[in-house]
């Protein structure tokens, strides 16, 4: 059982005299309450709580590739010394110049997938176009998973909250699965509630190429949203993701009560092993 999104950060970009602190969208999203980082092995604590076998982790989706560089180094150290237990993803900006070298130096250093991206933090257009479209084309040349931060267009506003919602991930997502069909994307959140519009065929056809994790779902919807969305997509696109160290894996208790067991076995299992790449 995976946990599919978790956060790490470098204990020398904590400290609020570090640069971390000078990327607009990390100060936004950590100010106001005590900030909450993670190492390898806080996360694998986090799984040993609520009996999680794994868990994929990546960086901050800084804007500056060096922080994005060190954020990665930092990923594959401690993937390195967790047996086998987190899954490393790479970090990088689509926008900047020397994204492809940094993927395949993170090849190299061991890593399996992109993400978390973000447009608004790191200031890439959700466009398939320009840097993204190469960015992501070599994701699909190395059969690496991907995955897309994403908003909801109405609700609360909140820090981290973002643009990147289900009308602009759409334009994005068609001519993306025509010219990438074998591109393993996952948008997360819930794409924003992209698959809530499912019962249009042609949104359907498209949320069925992709997968969606939960990432901060408690924060967002009540507990019928997931046995909905099973309903509407078959539970083998959803993925189990915490966002930890933000939300803990313990705190969706009550939204997996609200699925029968098979679907939480499947949800957990087969979604996030499909989009990685394992099944
Ligand atoms: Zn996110």
């Amino acid at each position: 059982m995976i946990d599919g999104h978790c956060h790490l950060l470098p204990p020398e970009l904590r400290e609020p005299s570090s640069a971390a602190w000078k990327d607009r969208w990390f100060a936004d999203c950590h100010a106001g309450v005590a900030p909450r980082f993670a190492s390898g092995q806080d996360v694998l604590t986090a799984l040993d709580s609520v009996g999680l076998e794994r868990a994929v982790v990546f960086g901050w989706p800084f804007a500056d590739p060096g922080l994005l560089r060190e954020g990665n180094d930092y990923v594959a150290s401690e993937v390195g010394g967790s047996g086998g237990r987190l899954v490393g993803f790479a970090t990088v900006n689509p926008a900047k110049l020397g994204a492809l070298q940094e993927l395949r130096r993170c090849e190299g250093m061991g890593l399996k997938g992109l993400g978390e991206l973000n447009c608004d933090a790191q200031g890439f257009g959700l466009a398939w176009e320009g840097g993204l479209r190469a960015t992501l084309h070599s994701c699909q040349e190395v059969g690496w998973p991907v995955l897309l931060h994403a908003s909801e267009p109405v609700g609360h506003t909140y820090a981290g909250k973002g643009t990147a919602t289900p009308g602009r991930l759409w334009k994005l997502l068609q001519p993306m699965l025509a010219d990438a069909p074998d591109l393993r994307l996952s948008l997360a959140h819930l794409g924003g509630g992209l698959p809530l519009y499912s019962n249009m065929p042609e949104v359907a056809r498209i949320c069925r190429s992709i997968w969606f994790d939960t990432a901060a779902v408690p924060y967002l919807y009540d507990t019928g949203v997931l046995p909905g969305l099973v309903s509407l997509l078959g539970s083998d696109r959803l993925c189990f993701g915490s966002d930890f160290p933000l939300l803990a894996p313990g705190r969706y208790s009550a939204h997996l009560a609200a699925m029968s067991e098979a679907e939480v076995g499947k949800w957990l299992h087969q979604g996030t092993e499909a989009w990685l790449g394992e099944r």
